[in-house]
């Protein structure tokens, strides 16, 4: 785990109510990690074919059954016409998202951040997109530190996402699943 604030890494944890607590020794934030395993699901998005506008199909995430780009359009205040990281017919971008998101290839953006929601016209982060940290301990994935970003700007941190805990076997069976979308 990093710190969000300074980027020192943070060893120490303590779990209260099954709750992580992770102290950073430099500059004093606390990172909570529910240690509660979320369970990861996709709907399909359908963005519907209007003049200058691509019809699209693509898998938006389900945290414990609800929408992830509700939940950071809603938190971020932001416009939600986003293309999910794995779109039908986008072999490209979904050979790319398959290997971020199962942590085979280290993310291109300088945040660190892999990107799960991005423009649906073209895909390129200069539009703007929304991402997230992806670690693996033990058996489980974590998706942490949620931000919307454009890599010419500092990445905007969507506040008061907690961390969401998956088990590895079901998050690469999810993932595998979205890919063949
Ligand atoms: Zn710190
Ligand atoms: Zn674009």
């Amino acid at each position: 785990m990093i710190c969000r604030n300074c980027g020192e890494s943070l060893n120490d944890s303590s779990v209260i109510d099954k709750v992580k607590y992770f102290v950073c020794s430099s500059c004093g934030e606390v990172i909570e990690v529910d240690l509660n395993i979320k369970q990861l699901g996709f709907n399909i998005l359908h963005r519907k074919e209007s003049k200058g506008i691509h019809e699209s199909y693509s898998a938006d995430f389900t945290i414990d059954g609800k929408s992830l780009l509700t939940t950071l359009v809603t938190k971020a205040d932001g416009h939600r016409d986003f293309l999910g990281c794995f779109a039908k017919g986008w072999d490209n971008l979904n050979k790319h998202s398959l290997k971020q998101l199962l942590l085979q290839q280290p993310p291109e953006t300088e945040s660190g951040r892999s990107l799960i929601y991005v423009c649906p016209e073209c895909a390129d982060i200069g539009c703007g997109a929304y991402g997230c940290k992806i670690s693996k301990v033990g058996e489980e994935y974590i998706w942490s530190q949620f931000a919307y970003e454009n890599g010419y700007e500092e990445p905007q941190p969507i506040r008061d996402i907690d961390p969401f805990v998956f088990t590895a076997t079901e998050y690469e069976n999810l993932v595998n699943r979205a890919f063949a979308l």
